[in-house]
């Protein structure tokens, strides 16, 4: 496009890095990370800054804390117990854009700025993954890197469903986290205005999962507290006509996990009002219907869908790398370097987090794979600036921890029947399963900030209430 303008040094300048030709002002090799995921954001923090300048590229200028994601969706926690800003991290340039291409051969990222003043998102990329994060088309700049690490996750996948992108709910982010709140609360006023039958009632009330996965079940799970402990007192009239529901095309819910703990998950469920659809295809969504295979139409006030993983829109359109077939995933070698397309390993271009696949096979895409292989990624990038030989580190081998949920009525589960670590193999289900969850994920909050906001906001949903202010 010919208004397209490249302003290549005078962008740079203005994020504070510095275009040269084969490393930074400062005599640093130039370390362009592109995410502020759990992947990217964890790389910046570790790597060594004394030996690079690093500049993280993402259109969110925060890093968005996904297992408590759930909790801010209800206001269990407040949105911001679940970000940490990236210029939080000393001495990191930050570049508010999307990775739009890269040149190999002449080492830069295209980026297109994320802030525009005049118009809003409309691909349908974008639209696609509801991350409305305006985009600058106009003025694109090319930023130089020495080092690359992309790590841009993946996108919700809505498995070309019609209706799933225009009428659900996909949560990966604390946007999509209050627009759904927004919803729950819109809902409930909504169903109190005169005149209502109680059909209308009912349809407004029925909150919808697709996903039985931990994110749906820990949603469900907010859900239900939510209702039980403030819809209970704030709205007593609707206590009895708010259903929560999931659906999934597998048998049961949280299929990943021991058999035993997920039929606890199941038999807790039913218990406490949470209705499960399992073997549930769906086929169509409206704006108030989602439609089953057979035909059947089932009314909701509000879908949340989550049921897996879609390839990033950027991934999908990069050239020259090699690439799983079925994924879209970006394939790494040991030391987690990409491949070009005759299968030689680029050693100065690495991808970690969701949008990486080791080629020994695909790994869970978790939090937990991300951050261990950002920690790797860090070291290695320390070593190789201090002059050691990539070939020569160890290469990354991921330790299996474990998984952990949230049922409700304060209670979890973990299951730690096929970790790779040393220790029990436990499974924990019930009150201490759930203690272990918050007191892990509460030390794994980065700042000072959310280490004292995060004890402070549970104290307060638990003994006021959750906050059901809509802004
Ligand atoms: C609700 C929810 C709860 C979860 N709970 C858990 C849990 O309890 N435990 C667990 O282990 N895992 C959990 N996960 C999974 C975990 O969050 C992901 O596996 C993890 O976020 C992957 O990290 P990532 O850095 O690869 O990608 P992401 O965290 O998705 O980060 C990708 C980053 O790249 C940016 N980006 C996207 N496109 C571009 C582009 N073109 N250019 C530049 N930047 C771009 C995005 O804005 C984002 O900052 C959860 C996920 C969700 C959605």
């Amino acid at each position: 496009m010919l208004s397209r303008i490249r302003v290549r040094l005078s962008a740079l300048e203005s994020i504070g890095a510095r275009a040269a030709s084969t490393a930074s002002s400062s005599g640093k090799q130039r370390l362009v990370v592109l995410g502020s995921g759990w992947a990217g954001f964890n790389v910046a923090r570790q790597v060594n800054k004394s030996l690079y300048d690093v500049t993280v590229v993402s259109p969110n200028s925060y890093f968005s804390f996904t297992p408590f994601l759930a909790s801010t969706v209800t206001g269990t926690l407040e949105y911001r117990c679940a970000t940490e800003p990236v210029r939080g991290i000393k001495h990191v340039n930050y570049a508010q854009g999307w990775a739009n291409n890269i040149n190999f051969s002449k080492r830069t990222v295209e980026i297109e700025p994320a802030l525009s003043p005049t118009r809003d998102a409309t691909s349908d990329d974008l639209k696609a993954s509801k991350q409305s994060v305006p985009v600058d088309k106009q003025h694109p700049y090319d930023l130089p890197y020495d080092k690359l690490v992309i790590a841009v996750g993946c996108w919700s996948a809505s498995f070309g469903i019609k209706g799933v992108t225009e009428y659900a709910h996909f949560l990966k982010d604390v946007r999509d986290a209050r627009a759904i709140r927004n919803k729950i609360l819109e809902r409930l006023e909504q169903a109190l205005v005169p005149g209502r039958t109680e059909a209308e009632q009912r349809n407004l009330l029925q909150f919808s999962l697709v996903g039985g996965g931990a994110t749906g079940v820990e949603v469900a799970a907010e859900l239900h507290d939510f209702v039980r402990q403030d819809v209970y007192r704030l709205y007593p009239q609707l206590k009895d006509l708010v259903n929560i529901r999931v659906y999934d095309v597998a048998p049961g819910i949280l299929m990943n996990f021991d058999d035993t703990l997920r039929r606890y998950a199941e038999k807790r469920f039913a218990r406490e009002g949470v209705e499960v659809r399992p073997n549930s295809t769906i086929k169509e969504v409206g704006p108030d219907w989602l439609e089953l295979e057979g035909g059947k139409r089932e009314p909701f006030g509000l879908l949340v869908w989550s049921t897996g993983l879609a390839s990033n829109a950027f991934i999908k359109s990069l050239k020259g790398l090699k690439k799983d077939e079925k994924t879209d995933s970006l394939i790494v070698n040991g030391q987690l370097n990409v491949f070009d397309e005759h299968g030689q390993s680029i050693p100065d271009v690495s991808a970690i987090g969701d949008n990486a696949m080791p080629q020994g096979g695909r790994l869970p895409a978790t939090a937990q794979v991300a951050s261990q292989m950002a920690k790797y990624m860090a070291k290695t990038l320390d070593a190789s600036a201090k002059g050691t030989e990539i070939a020569a580190i160890k290469e990354f081998k991921w330790k299996n921890r474990g998984s952990m949920v949230l049922i409700g009525e304060n209670r979890g589960l973990l299951d730690r029947s096929s970790q790779s670590i040393s220790g029990p193999r436990s499974r924990l289900a019930g009150f201490s399963a759930w203690l272990v969850w918050r007191s892990y994920y509460m030390t794994l909050a980065m700042g000072w900030r959310n280490k004292i906001l995060i004890p402070i906001y549970w104290t307060l949903a638990m003994f006021f209430g959750r906050d059901v202010t809509r802004f």
